[in-house]
C-alpha cells in the first residue's frame, strides 16, 4: 500500500518579490511523502497566489489523494496513478504535481536509479540555469546581482513603468545574458515590439509572456515580428493548451506546478518539439525537491531558469550542486534529495 502523507509549509523569501502583477515575502507550500515499506519518495506543491491554490485547497485534494493511493501497491503505474489524480477533481495542478514528484522519487528508490536516468536523459545536455531578479530599487538590484555570482544567466522582471532603467542598471554591474520575463505587463504590441528590438541589442536571449494570458492576437501579432524568441508562461498550463496557443508564441514554458508534474512535464516536452516550439523549464519558489524533479526534465530542454530554492531562506532539503552555472544532477537514486538537518 503506497501511503501519501502532507504537511503545509510556508518558503519564506530571501528577499520581497515584486512581478508586473504583485509582490509577495512567501509562498505557500505543501510537503509530501509516499511511503512504500521502508523507502520514502518527496514531493512538493509551490502555490504562487494568482493561481488560486492554498493550503485549504490542496489539503482538500491531497486528503483524496491519500484514498486512492492505499489502493495501490509497488510497482504502480505512474501514468494510471495521475490520471485518476484529474479524475478526482480538476485543477489542483500543484497538488498533483506534489504526488507525481514524490511517486517519480519513489519509483527511482526502487529501482535503485536516479529519475533522469529511469527518464533517458542524458545530463550533459543540461542548460545553464537563469538567476532571477524580481522588481527592485537600483540599489536593491545591485544586491541581488552579487548573490548571483555562480549563475551564468539573469532572469529580469519587466513590465514596470522603465523597462530600460532596470535593464540599464543590471547592464552597469554586469554583461551576462538576460531572460526578460514581462508578466503580462506589456499592453501596447507596438510599443512592446520596439522595447524587444531595444532588449535584443542588450544581450537578452528571449522574452517570456510580454503581453495578457488571454490576448493571443496580441502574442501572435508580436511573434510574427520579434527579433527574440517568445516564450508562453501564463498562457501555458497544461499540454492540453497547446492546440489553444498554437501560432501565438516560439515557445512554452514548462512549469511542474502548472502541468501536474514529471509525467506531463515529459510529454509536453515531447509534444512540443514535434510542433516545432522552444521549450523552456521554469519553476516557482520552490524547494530543493521541485528543483531536482524539473531538473530531471531540463536536459530536454532549451532554457532552463530552476533558481526557486535559491531564493527562500528555509529549504528543507539541501541545495542542488551548481557548477559552471549549471544544475548538476545527482547519481543517486530517486531525484537526489538529501533533508536538511538545520530545518528538522
Ligand atoms: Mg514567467
Amino acid at each position: 500500500m503506497l501511503q501519501l502523507s502532507f504537511q503545509p509549509i510556508l518558503l519564506e523569501l530571501r528577499h520581497p518579490f515584486r512581478i508586473a502583477t504583485g509582490m509577495r515575502t512567501h509562498t505557500n507550500a505543501v510537503l509530501t511523502r509516499v511511503r512504500y515499506g521502508n523507502l520514502t519518495g518527496f514531493g512538493e506543491a509551490a502555490m504562487p497566489p494568482y493561481y488560486g491554490e492554498n493550503h485549504e485547497t490542496a489539503t482538500a485534494f491531497l486528503t483524496g489523494a491519500q484514498k486512492i493511493l492505499q489502493q495501490h501497491d509497488a510497482p504502480f503505474s505512474i501514468a494510471g496513478i495521475m490520471t485518476e489524480m484529474d479524475v478526482l477533481a480538476p485543477g489542483n495542478h500543484a497538488a498533483k504535481a506534489a504526488v507525481d514528484i514524490a511517486l517519480h522519487d519513489l519509483w527511482g528508490k526502487l529501482a535503485g536509479k536516479p529519475v533522469w536516468e529511469l527518464c533517458n536523459v542524458v545530463p550533459a545536455d543540461m542548460p545553464p540555469t537563469s538567476f532571477t531578479l524580481g522588481m527592485d530599487t537600483p540599489a536593491i538590484l545591485r544586491e541581488k546581482l552579487a548573490e548571483s555570482e555562480g549563475f551564468s544567466i539573469i532572469k529580469v522582471k519587466l513590465g514596470s513603468d522603465d523597462d530600460r532603467a532596470i535593464i540599464r542598471t543590471i547592464r552597469e554591474v554586469s554583461d551576462k545574458p538576460i531572460f526578460a520575463d514581462a508578466n503580462q505587463g506589456w499592453k501596447n504590441p507596438e510599443e512592446a515590439l520596439e522595447l524587444i528590438h531595444w532588449l535584443a541589442g542588450q544581450n537578452v536571449l528571449l522574452i517570456e509572456q510580454p503581453t495578457p494570458k488571454d490576448d493571443l492576437s496580441a502574442a501572435a501579432w508580436l511573434t510574427e515580428r520579434s527579433p527574440l524568441p517568445v516564450i508562453a508562461d501564463e498562457s501555458f498550463q497544461r499540454m492540453s493548451d497547446l492546440d489553444r496557443i498554437a501560432g501565438s508564441f516560439h515557445g512554452i514554458n514548462i512549469k511542474l506546478m502548472k502541468c501536474t508534474g514529471l509525467h506531463e512535464g515529459f510529454q509536453a516536452v515531447r509534444l512540443a518539439r514535434k510542433r516545432g516550439l522552444k521549450v523552456m523549464v521554469g519553476c516557482m519558489t520552490e524547494t530543493s525537491c521541485g528543483i531536482l524533479a524539473a531538473a530531471a526534465l531540463a536536459p530536454l530542454c532549451d532554457f532552463a531558469d530552476i533558481d526557486g530554492c535559491w531564493l527562500i531562506r528555509n529549504n528543507p532539503f539541501e541545495m542542488p550542486l551548481l557548477v559552471d552555472g549549471k544544475i548538476k544532477l545527482s547519481d543517486k537514486a530517486g531525484l537526489g534529495l538529501v533533508e536538511n538537518p538545520v530545518f528538522e
